[in-house]
């Protein structure tokens, strides 16, 4: 659903379309004129295919399925300047914490570094300097990354042995919009931003990265893997869609 937002509008002159990429739906333009070199390019607009006025729309599609990868990097770079909300400490916005809102202030404190303190759905952050923001929102994401951490180490470690899969290694990332991959050689990559999320739709990124163990594809065999370890996949993957928008994004 979000990338609707990118190349909303297009000129008479640029034609619309859409493409799945990995697990997305990505709209794209075609934009033709004469003496253009193909090529491919990904900003504010969204992802365009130029080429010379003869570009077939099969030609396009081959060139941005070729470019999988490098498309899908490019627009989670371009994604927060659309849309993704700067968030700050200021007692006056919540920030999720696996899906339950909780408010987030500051107290005066005369430890060396800010330090956070969880008290049922409140967060308060402990700090010398209320005013000192990349500090405070530095030790606020620490936070939450080993709250991430922990969470997705339980949930890897219970579905890794029901779905009989060995994982390597699990690091964080700090994606907005890609909350998982993997490799080959079952090292697992989540990015801390679900932490946000309810616990549901996290346990479905888990047992999507790990049924890739088993199928490194989005076949119908992939799919069975992950319907046999998570039912509800579809309304799942559709909620984080809808929830990619709304996260905060706190700036450090
Ligand atoms: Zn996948």
């Amino acid at each position: 659903m979000n990338f609707l937002l990118f190349g909303a509008d297009p000129k008479p002159s640029e034609q619309a379309h859409r493409i799945t990429l990995s697990d997305r739906i990505v709209p794209f333009t075609i934009k033709r004129s004469p003496r253009r070199r193909l090529c491919l390019s990904i900003d504010h607009r969204g992802l365009r295919v130029l080429g010379p006025m003869n570009l077939s729309v099969r030609q396009a599609e081959s060139l941005v399925l070729s470019h999988e990868a490098w498309i899908i990097n490019k627009l989670d770079v371009w994604r927060p300047e659309r849309f993704s909300r700067g968030w700050a400490i200021t007692g006056a916005e919540p920030l999720p914490l696996f899906g339950v809102p909780h408010s987030v202030t500051t107290s005066t404190h005369t430890a060396r570094s800010p330090r956070v303190e969880q008290q049922d759905d409140a967060l308060i952050l402990h700090t010398k300097d209320p005013l000192d923001t990349v500090r405070n929102h530095r030790a606020l994401v620490q936070w939450l990354r080993s709250h991430a951490l922990q969470y997705f180490e339980m949930q890897i470690t219970h579905y890794a042995k029901v779905m009989n899969v060995q994982v390597s290694a699990l690091s964080l990332s700090h994606a907005r919009a890609r909350w998982g991959s993997c490799t080959s050689r079952g090292h697992i990559r989540l990015s801390w931003r679900l932490v946000h999320v309810p616990t549901t739709l996290i346990d479905y990124v888990v047992v999507h990265e790990l049924a890739h163990l088993k199928e490194m594809n989005h076949s119908p065999r992939f799919w069975a893997i992950v319907e046999s370890h998570y039912p509800d996949w579809r309304n799942a993957r559709k909620a984080l869609r809808g929830l990619t928008a709304t996260l905060p994004l706190i700036e450090v």
